[in-house]
């Protein structure tokens, strides 16, 4: 097993950003989970599903065909041989992420792509459940939140940034929403695993937060060289 770095939060607490950083730092892999939901959301859209039908959500599990590669650096994810990583940063594509990663079938399938992934390297990968399920072993467990407004600020400026027509109550919105399902769903829910590190972004830059969590990291490091 590689080195494996588990980042956990809520929707716009900074997660890609920070272990995009982290990556660069350790030379780690970097492992976007969220990516990987996003892709199998952006087949359900292409092919009319509706997130509450479990019945062909389940069936069309066994037409996808999920694979990573990294390519400059860049993680990229492609559905059935195509790759989608330009389609999926939508807030349509997140929203049907969030519905859908509810399935037993949707995350089973993705769930132990990404163990394969963190037995081959060391990796740093973010989502909702690393800590809990996917490597309840991770070396270094971080949970990574910032309170609702700093979060939908966020959100607003990176989509409003890539020219997407948004507007801050309907993300704010939408980010309570995805908040509660992911928190309240049956399956992997998105919880602080009980030997994870609280870290809380409001207040912080991307700096100060890169900063705390390699010195998480080389304290963990340290322990356990002794
Ligand atoms: O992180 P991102 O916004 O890209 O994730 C999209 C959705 O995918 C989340 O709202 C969540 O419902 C789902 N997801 C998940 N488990 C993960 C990563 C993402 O359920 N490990």
């Amino acid at each position: 097993m590689g080195f494996n770095i588990a980042i956990d939060g809520p929707a716009g607490a900074g997660k890609s950003t920070i272990a995009k950083r982290l990556a660069k730092a350790l030379s780690f892999v970097y492992v976007d989970t969220g990516a990987m939901y996003r892709a199998m959301a952006l087949y359900f859209l292409r092919a009319g599903i509706s997130p509450e039908d479990e019945g062909a959500i389940s069936l069309a599990c066994e037409e996808i065909d999920i694979t990573i590669a990294y390519e400059a650096g860049e993680q990229c994810v492609y559905l059935n041989g195509e790759n989608v990583n330009r389609f999926i940063r939508e807030e349509k594509v997140g929203r049907m992420a969030s519905g859908t990663s509810i399935y037993p079938n949707v995350r089973a399938k993705l769930t132990s792509l990404q163990q394969k992934l963190a037995k081959s390297a060391d990796v740093i990968m973010d989502g909702r459940d690393i800590g809990t399920c996917v490597l309840p072993n991770a070396q270094v467990k971080i949970f990574l939140t910032a309170g609702v407004a700093a979060r939908a600020r966020r959100r607003y400026e990176e989509l409003a940034g890539k020219g997407e027509a948004v507007e801050l109550a309907q993300i704010e919105a939408d980010i309570k929403e995805r908040d509660e399902r992911d928190m309240n769903r049956k399956i992997a829910p998105l919880r602080q695993a009980e030997d994870a590190v609280l870290v809380d972004s409001s207040d912080l830059d991307i700096e100060e937060v890169t900063a705390r969590i390699l010195d998480i990291y080389h304290k963990a490091v340290a322990a356990g060289q002794q």
